[in-house]
């Protein structure tokens, strides 16, 4: 197994992960990486700018501070003035003189404040001073009010006496008393007669009460402010002396606060270097910070947090957005390479599995032209093979010349064909060896337009008709095709020529038959699409008649005959009359071609002899049956005598009965009944005679086949008697319609009866026997006339039909052939069965028409 390198192991890993969770996972990295990455940065960013920060604002508080101290003294300062000039110390100094070298003790107020302080300090919300003192002009202390009960300290006292004693007498100080500061402020002292009595001084010790006072101000980060002795660095008053106790260096909490210090604006003449300090904890500062930091850090989680979840969005929707390109690329390679569907599902991880599909795609494709093109070589290996082959084996002449036309190369049959010899031809022209000399230019011309089409860009393959020379010298036409091909040399050209020789042959030949439908004397015409495309000489009468030309179109009624005749693909005929002349046109369809080619045919003498010739067929019939009738005559004429000589009879008595008086009535009308019904009966038999008798044209009409049979034989009824000859008629149920001339038939019927008469002549009278009968086959009629007479011979058979074959000594040997072609024109049929000795049956078959049949009525 082949090692898997690091790359491979992480992608097989993934690769069941779905894209969404490795869009978190990458999502929530990055965001990491982003968020620790601002951390580092921005944090010591953020430090410094917090720090930069705190120490302008922590600047700004304590000038804030130093400024409110100042305006703090100052607001003493303004306490004093106000209390120096107040009237009720002015009033209380009016009686007072202070002599200067008079020996005094200075009055001193401790429980009680002195009559000239009026009650101004807590009005103006300052902490009462501790000692308030009234100088005189010498600067001693005349008065004194002790404030919180101490006595004037003596270092307060000496500093008063050294600072205060000028003419002057306004200051204010700051002065230090026992390491700890005070606030002196004196001012100058008038009587209220504007005597000037010397100076009032306060002094305030400036302690916690008094710096807190100072700020009236809570700040909101523990700032302390203290006053520091510039020259050792100690504190020396406190706003909170508990944590910062008076009297330590500041140099020992620069570790846990900030400090700040600034000179306070200096006194006159102060000889205390004093500066005003504010301290703000490192706790705070790391607390402020802390909060700092806390706020920076939800930002940039929130950043992280939007990262991630933009990044995830993105990697989500390109991830869906890859699932369609995989799932059409998928769908698209099983159609096109028929490659089966990348394992593609919901849940795995597309990005990869797209990158395996891409790699397979393009194993495939390079694999895909690898067989191409391997399939290419060998199809064009087979190709080259293939063409040599065909070359060889070409029924036609193929020879490559160059671009000077001398032959390169041949195939077998041109070796034949022309007589080329390689040894000898390959390097001859082809054009002064192989073409005759009179096609010579034509050869030459045909290839320069191939050269010419080649130059200017179009189809180079050119065509033409030469007469090449055989390999016995005799000219030999071609179809010529060039086609040039292009080889390193320059241009070749491949001629193929095929010999026309039997074409041309055969072209003539079709040519020559072409003439024979225009020198026939019949009229021939082609017709396709209902248009006369071709018609020979003959045909001119018929177009005159038609009154068009070829090209034109056909009249309406041969049109459809051409249509039918197509449909159909069966030759049809008719017939027309056309200047006179009777035509008969042969439809003949040659449907694979979409013709019909008229046949026409002048049939006006046909015709006409035809009509002779069936005016003399009447003629005949009518002798023939005039010859029947006369032997029929007698037998009528005998029935005939029956009914008159009744007559006669019924006359005669009817007579006799008048003359001899006894005339009874009823006797008289039955003879003239009786005379009525016999002279009927005569006139009927007279009618039927001279029917048949009469010559008249023939005429086709409807008859009951069954009634004609049943005349006939009452024709023959008299010579049967005669003859003691019974005839039995079996006649068909119903009628049997038929469409003939009543008169032929009859006759063709009477001649075959008669015909059995006289063939029972010869036998004892009690045999003698003819049977008729009709019978109804699907749509033909058969009547039989059977007799038990002595049969025709086998031989004669075929000469019963013959015009004048007869046995009998006053035949005429008319009677057959004349029923035959009576029968004829009546599309029926007649013929004889025969056993000799045992009898004959003759068969007249006729067409039925078609006519509802009538209920049965069957006769014998
Ligand atoms: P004809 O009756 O004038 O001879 P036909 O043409 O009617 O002329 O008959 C030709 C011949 O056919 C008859 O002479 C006879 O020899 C033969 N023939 C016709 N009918 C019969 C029949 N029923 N039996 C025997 N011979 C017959």
């Amino acid at each position: 197994m082949k090692p898997f390198t690091v790359k491979q192991f992480i992608f097989r890993l993934l690769r069941p992960v779905p894209m969404p969770v490795i869009a978190i996972m990458i999502g929530l990295l990055t965001g990491l990486a982003v968020w620790a990455a601002l951390d580092q940065v921005q944090g010591r960013m953020i430090s410094k700018i917090a720090n930069n920060e705190l120490n302008t604002q922590l600047k700004l508080r304590s000038s804030e501070s130093l400024v409110r101290f100042d305006r703090y003294l100052s607001n003493y300062a303004a306490t004093t003035r106000l209390l120096a000039n107040h009237r009720r110390l002015a009033e209380y100094l009016d009686p007072l003189v202070w002599l200067p070298d008079e020996p005094f003790e200075p009055l001193i107020y401790r429980d009680t404040p002195p009559p000239w302080l009026p009650d101004i300090f807590a009005r103006y919300e300052l902490p009462a001073p501790s000692h308030i003192l009234l100088l005189d002009g010498t600067g001693a202390v005349r008065e004194i009010y002790q404030n919180r009960g101490a006595p004037l300290p003596a270092d307060l006292a000496n500093e008063i006496r050294s600072q205060l004693t000028r003419p002057d007498g306004v200051r204010t100080l700051v002065v230090p008393v026992g390491g700890k500061p005070y606030l002196v402020i004196g001012d100058l002292i008038e009587d209220s007669e504007g005597f000037p009595m010397g100076s009032l001084v306060l002094a305030v010790p400036i302690d916690a009460d008094f710096l807190t006072a100072s700020q009236q101000v809570v700040w909101p980060e523990r700032i302390v402010v203290a006053l520091v002795a510039g020259d050792n660095q100690r504190i020396v008053a406190s706003v909170d002396p508990k944590t910062l106790p008076v009297g330590t260096n500041l140099e020992i909490w620069r570790h846990d606060y900030l400090i700040t210090s600034q000179p306070i604006a200096q006194q006159d003449a102060a000889e205390w270097d004093l500066r005003f300090a504010t301290f703000l904890s490192q706790a705070s500062v790391d607390r402020m910070t802390r909060h700092m930091r806390a706020f920076e850090w939800r930002q940039r989680g929130i950043t992280a947090v939007v990262f991630i979840f933009v990044f995830t969005l993105l990697i989500y929707l390109v991830s869906a957005r890859l699932n369609k390109v995989l799932k059409r690329m998928s769908r698209f390679a099983h159609r096109a390479l028929g490659i089966a569907q990348p394992g593609f599902q919901r849940g795995s991880n597309q990005l990869l599995l797209l990158e395996d599909w891409i790699q397979q795609f393009t194993q495939l494709v390079l694999k895909a032209r690898q067989e191409m093109s391997r399939r290419y070589e060998h199809e064009m290996r087979e190709t080259e093979a293939l063409k040599a082959a065909i070359m060889e084996a070409s029924l036609d002449s193929v020879v490559t010349i160059d671009g000077r036309g001398r032959i390169i190369e041949f195939n077998a049959t041109a070796a034949q064909a022309l007589g080329l010899r390689r040894e000898r031809d390959i390097g001859r022209a082809f054009a002064a060896g192989s073409v005759t000399a009179t096609d010579r230019i034509l050869f030459n011309g045909l290839l320069d337009d191939s050269r010419r089409a080649r130059h200017e860009g179009r189809e180079p393959h050119v065509h033409g008709e030469i007469a090449a020379v055989r390999h016995d010298g005799k000219a030999m036409p071609v179809e010529l095709s060039i086609v040039p091909i292009d080889v390193d040399e320059g241009t070749f050209y491949t001629l193929y020529m095929h010999d026309i020789t039997e074409r041309l042959e055969a072209e003539r030949e079709i040519k020559s038959l072409a003439r024979i439908a225009n020198e026939s004397p019949n009229p021939i015409l082609r017709v396709g699409a209902g248009q006369i495309v071709f018609a020979n000489r003959a045909s001119r009468p018929l177009l005159r008649a038609w009154g068009i030309d070829v090209g034109g179109r056909l009249p309406a009624q041969w049109t459809a005959e051409v249509d039918e005749a197509l449909a159909e693909g069966a030759t049809r005929e008719h017939e027309t009359l056309i200047g006179g002349q009777v035509y008969a046109l042969l439809f003949t369809p040659i449907r694979e071609l979409g013709y019909v080619n008229i046949y026409g045919r002048d049939i006006t003498a046909v015709r006409r002899a035809e009509q002779e010739a069936r005016q003399h067929q009447g003629e005949l019939v009518h002798v023939c049956r005039l010859s029947t009738l006369g032997e029929v005559a007698t037998g009528m004429a005998h029935e005939l005598n029956q009914p008159l000589s009744a007559i006669v009879n019924f006359a005669n008595g009817a007579s006799r009965r008048i003359q001899g008086g006894s005339v009874d009535p009823q006797q008289l009308i039955q003879a003239m009944t009786q005379i009525t019904t016999q002279a009927e009966r005569a006139s009927e038999i007279i009618r039927r005679l001279r029917a048949l008798v009469a010559k008249q044209p023939p005429i086709r009409s409807e008859a009951d086949l069954n009634y004609l049979v049943r005349e006939v034989c009452s024709f023959v009824e008299f010579d049967a008697d005669r003859l003691d000859v019974a005839i039995v008629l079996e006649t068909a149920p119903g009628r049997i319609p038929v469409n003939v001339d009543l008169v032929q038939i009859e006759q063709v019927l009477l001649n075959l009866v008669r015909n059995a008469l006289d063939a029972l002549a010869d036998l004892p009278a009690t045999e003698r026997r003819i049977r008729i009968r009709t019978r109804v086959n699907t749509d033909e009629a058969d009547v039989e006339i059977e007799d038990n007479g002595p049969g025709i011979e086998p031989t004669q058979m075929n000469r019963l039909f013959e015009p004048f074959y007869t046995t009998k000594e006053s035949g005429m040997g008319m009677g057959l052939p004349i029923s035959r072609t009576i029968l004829d024109d009546h599309d029926g049929r007649i013929w004889a069965e025969s056993r000799p000795g045992v009898g004959t049956i003759f068969h007249v078959i006729l067409p039925i028409i078609a006519t509802p049949q009538e209920p049965a009525d069957s006769g014998t």
